[in-house]
């Protein structure tokens, strides 16, 4: 990414411009924002995990060594399957936080824990992706490289794997 930087300096807003109406509680109407965006972002992170077995399933197919689809050797299917299992597991967590979420019960606790498992499930369905890939797979001209680039991501932003881990962990300590 790049980064900008802004300044405002001695710049006036009309009291009525103020983000959330109430003076003082900027802090806890960001925290009331944090369900739903790690549950969208557990969501995005299927999406880049689901996009990695796509390709790295389709250039399975295509490429061939040794005289066969490289899907034929156990160790590449393999690592295919676990890209499967690992995505509808991720899935089923954030589907479950999003139904939570619909019907108004809390729920922090499985919000970050998709988030968490989401972005890990992301990075390892696209490390595997771009291994199968081999060389190429480090290439700009392949799909996965870029792939592989927003997978890291995922563990940085709506809160770092760190912070997730400090949610579940203190949930869970209660
Ligand atoms: C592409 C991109 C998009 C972003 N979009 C947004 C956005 O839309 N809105 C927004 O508000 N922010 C956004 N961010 C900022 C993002 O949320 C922060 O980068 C993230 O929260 C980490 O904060 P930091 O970079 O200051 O890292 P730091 O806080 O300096 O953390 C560095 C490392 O130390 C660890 N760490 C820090 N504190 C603790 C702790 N208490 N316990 C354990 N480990 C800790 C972190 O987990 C991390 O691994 C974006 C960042 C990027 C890169």
């Amino acid at each position: 990414m790049k980064e900008y930087e802004l300044a405002f300096d001695g710049f006036k807003v009309d009291g009525d411009n103020l983000l959330g109406g109430e003076t003082g509680k900027g802090f806890k109407q960001l925290m009331q924002t944090f369900e739903s965006a790690r549950i969208q972002t557990a969501a995005r992170a299927i999406g880049v995990a689901a996009s990695a077995l796509d390709v790295g399933m389709q250039y399975a197919k295509d490429r061939k060594q040794f005289g066969k689809a490289l899907i034929d050797f156990p160790r590449v299917s393999g690592k295919l399957a676990m890209m499967a299992v690992e995505i509808m597991i991720a899935r089923q967590l954030t589907y479950f936080s999003a139904n939570e979420k619909d019907n108004d019960r809390r729920c922090d606790l499985e919000a970050g824990m998709a988030k968490l498992l989401g972005a890990r499930v992301a990075w390892a369905c696209a490390d595997n992706a771009l291994q199968i890939h081999g060389g190429n797979g480090f290439a700009l001209e392949y799909k996965v490289s870029r792939i592989l680039c927003d997978a890291r991501i995922l563990n940085i932003f709506e809160g770092a794997a760190e912070i997730q881990a400090q949610v579940i962990a203190r949930r869970l300590l209660d």
